[in-house]
């Protein structure tokens, strides 16, 4: 039987057996007595971070591997490029993936090349080592045709999930060779933690992928990678709601006269909408009193950035506000979100 992916959350990643906890504890150790197999956690792992990839791997198809961060995640993956190696990434994509790709340019390690997330025969024909994918991207959610671009990719194809996770998409099946997740996001769900997987179904990338965390030490914390599979368990029924809220706000937010652009992919959490300028979007996040202005998505709780402001996005526009819809009801977003553009 295969199970659904709102099923995979509960049941994957516990221990079986009469008289077994439910939980899979919080192990804290870095070291293991000598004989077990089991050496060093930075190396060998532990049962903490083994349940937590069970659990990811099974929702991806694949075998995962846990980071201290999705950055950490990043870093690890170039780790395992030889120096000289090129890499493709879309002009509108994480801002700190370009940024650490930057400075792996500058550093001349890597050669790097933007490409509009949204040209797929530019990505077709892109010769490079490594694709770097992200869709939807962030900030400005734009869908990549990750099937298309996989079938006619000459490099390792990669794909940064999180803002789509593995319950709307994925990529493994898609054709990408690995698939990559701040798990601080919406794996997490409560913006307590940071962590960050990897997943691929080629066993020997999933050794380089493990062999990357070792050298880089790289390695996820033992309550992070425990409160990071808590969080999955109910990532189906939380993205389910907060999905349905996002799609009633941004149709609102469409036909309010202050509101220039929505973008809203017609699927997730994700919202981004843009006002006339800098200062009226600066207002908008300074006004709204429920909502919280924050960075970060995928919490319980609702966030609005003027994305802009951060280093490296001052291609985004400047009126651009990211919203990572959360759990409140509905009508009380609105009426905050209506006040703090009125
Ligand atoms: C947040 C984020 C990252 C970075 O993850 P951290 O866990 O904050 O290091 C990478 N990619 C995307 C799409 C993100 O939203």
């Amino acid at each position: 039987m295969d199970w659904s992916p709102r099923t995979l959350a509960i049941v994957s990643g516990r221990p079986q057996g009469p008289g077994a906890p439910l939980n899979t504890p919080i192990v804290a150790a870095s070291t293991f007595e000598a004989g077990g197999g089991v050496v060093y956690s930075r190396s060998d792992g532990t049962a903490t971070w083994a349940a937590l990839e069970d659990a990811v791997g099974a929702l991806e198809g694949g075998q995962a591997t846990a980071y201290a961060s999705g950055v950490a995640t990043l870093s690890a993956i170039l780790d395992t490029l030889p120096v000289g190696s090129s890499v493709v990434v879309p002009t509108f994509s994480y801002a700190l993936t370009r940024g650490v790709l930057k400075h792996a340019q500058q550093m001349g390690r890597l050669t790097v090349t933007e490409l509009d997330p949204t040209d797929t025969a530019a990505w077709q024909a892109a010769d490079a080592d490594l694709l770097w994918l992200e869709s939807p991207t962030n900030p400005t959610l734009d869908v990549m045709d990750i099937e298309a671009i996989a079938s006619a990719a000459r490099g390792r194809v990669v794909v940064d999930n999180t803002l789509a996770t593995p319950l709307q998409q994925q990529p493994l099946r898609m054709g990408a060779d690995i698939v990559v997740h701040s798990a601080t996001k919406m794996i997490g769900g409560h913006s307590d933690l940071l962590l960050g997987i990897a997943v691929t179904n080629d066993e020997q990338i999933a050794q380089d992928l493990r062999n990357a965390r070792t050298r880089v030490g790289a390695t996820p914390g033992a309550l992070e990678a425990y409160l990071a599979l808590r969080g999955l368990r109910t990532m189906p029924v939380r993205l389910a709601e907060q999905e349905r809220t996002a799609a009633l706000l941004a149709s609102r937010l469409a036909e309010h006269p202050s509101v220039t652009k929505v973008r809203y992919p017609g699927f997730g959490m994700m919202v981004s909408f843009e006002t006339a300028d800098a200062e009226s979007a600066g207002k908008v996040c300074d006004s709204v009193e429920l909502i919280r202005s924050a960075t970060s998505l995928g919490g319980v709780e609702t966030l609005v950035e003027r994305r802009a402001w951060l280093p490296g996005e001052e291609r985004v526009p400047p009126g651009l506000i990211r919203m990572s819809v959360g759990l409140e009801d509905p009508e009380d977003l609105w009426h905050d979100l209506h006040n703090a553009l009125t």
